[in-house]
């Protein structure tokens, strides 16, 4: 059989290193031809070893000495900057790309794929928050696959099988709740960066992290959905279930629900994205329902978790409203992280900032990349003002 070749962007990252995995663990059908990562340049050299890429790239410029002392033996062709991962993504012969870097840079190395008819693996939210029918219009106009990574989006497709989407009445995606489900306002006002990266059952990067803590990770979720499926933002609910072992389902019009259940394991789901459609047995553990042994699921009160009303809000306005929302997502949780901004602070900033954001319906991807670049400068200052306050 021939192997597919494979670019993974973000390839050192949470994800990026089980995409690894999976691909080792299949080495007769797949060869990784291109890697992408930021700034871990020891963890990429290690990699690009390993595995022989064709290519590499390294989004910070200054680390590209480093890198290719590192890799010195090895012969590839090394890219750099944000337009390095498009290099990655456009090269000869690309069969799939998986993408998992964090942020807007994933945009455009995907439009630029699904324009090549690649089948690209999505991992990251931002192409489908940011530019939901820009990113499905190019896949359909060339007849590119797009497939989900991410659990919950991986599981909806499986139980979804190609259904028509008239015959689904609500695609409901789960929530573990993060580490702060259930306690109280006044609690959460003290939470520390330290508190927020303990998540109960997934192991993740910072940003997704903080993300799931305040659940703008299952609003963004949201939103991915409604894109990648096609469905009405009001017929997708969010239910809480701690266990996280369904992943997601799919209630149909004739009154059944299909379920996935499988481990809280990312590799398979990637597994699933790089096989697909074919179902190979996989060498990582697998879900026993016997030892979980309760499931329970629990409706969110709305105003519990406003980062996801915020989300909804966007998903109904459509528009740049969602780009604004990533955007300011993405400054006030880095500010969290650096400790210059309480954890309810987040919501605060997304708060102010859709209050001042003004939605451009239809927007064209540079209308996408302008609204990201303002909702990022009134984040900042949204911030500003908190700290001057506080
Ligand atoms: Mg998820």
């Amino acid at each position: 059989m021939k192997q597919k070749r494979v670019v993974v962007l973000g390839s050192t990252g949470s994800i990026g290193r089980n995409v690894l995995r999976v691909i080792e663990s299949f080495p007769n059908r797949f060869a990784v031809i291109g890697l992408g990562a930021n700034r871990s340049v020891e963890v990429l050299a290690e990699q690009v070893r390993q595995h022989r890429p064709r290519a590499v790239s390294v989004g910070d410029p200054h680390r590209v000495p480093e890198l290719k002392r590192l890799i010195r033996d090895v012969d590839a062709t090394i890219f750099a900057g944000e337009s390095g991962l498009t290099e990655l993504a456009t090269m000869d012969d690309v069969d799939i790309l998986v993408t998992a870097v964090v942020g807007a840079v994933g945009l455009d190395p995907v439009l630029k794929a699904l324009e090549r008819g690649i089948r690209v693996a999505v991992a990251n939210k931002e192409p489908l928050v940011m530019a939901g029918k820009i990113v499905m219009e190019t896949a359909k106009r060339h007849a590119a696959e797009l497939l989900p990574i991410d659990s919950e989006h991986s599981a909806v497709f499986q139980c979804l099988n190609r259904a028509d989407t008239s015959s689904v009445r609500k695609v409901v995606l789960t929530a573990s709740g993060g580490p702060f489900y259930g306690k109280p306002k006044q609690e959460l006002s003290t939470v520390t960066p330290e508190q927020a990266l303990a998540h109960p059952t997934w192991c993740m990067g910072p940003k997704v992290s903080v993300d799931s803590a305040t659940l703008m990770n299952k609003g963004l979720e949201v939103i991915e959905a409604m894109w990648l499926f096609g469905v009405d933002v009001d017929r997708i609910d969010v239910l809480i279930h701690p266990q996280s072992a369904v992943h997601s389902l799919v209630e149909y019009v004739d009154g059944s629900t299909i379920a996935q259940i499988a481990s809280p394991d990312m590799k398979l789901p990637i597994q699933y994205a790089l096989t697909y459609p074919e179902r190979l047995p996989t060498p990582f553990k697998t879900a026993a329902l016997a030892d979980i042994g309760g499931l329970t699921f629990e409706r969110i009160t709305r105003g519990t978790f406003p980062c996801l009303d915020y989300a909804y809000d966007a998903a109904r306005r459509k528009g740049t409203m969602p780009a604004a929302l990533n955007a300011a997502n993405e400054v006030a949780v880095e500010a969290f992280l650096k400790r210059e901004l309480p954890f309810l602070g987040i919501p605060e900033v997304i708060r102010r900032v859709l209050g001042k954001h003004e939605n451009k319906i239809e927007p064209s991807l540079e209308d996408v990349k302008e609204a990201d670049r303002m909702a990022r400068i009134l984040a900042a200052t949204a911030i500003s003002d908190l700290r001057q306050k506080g």
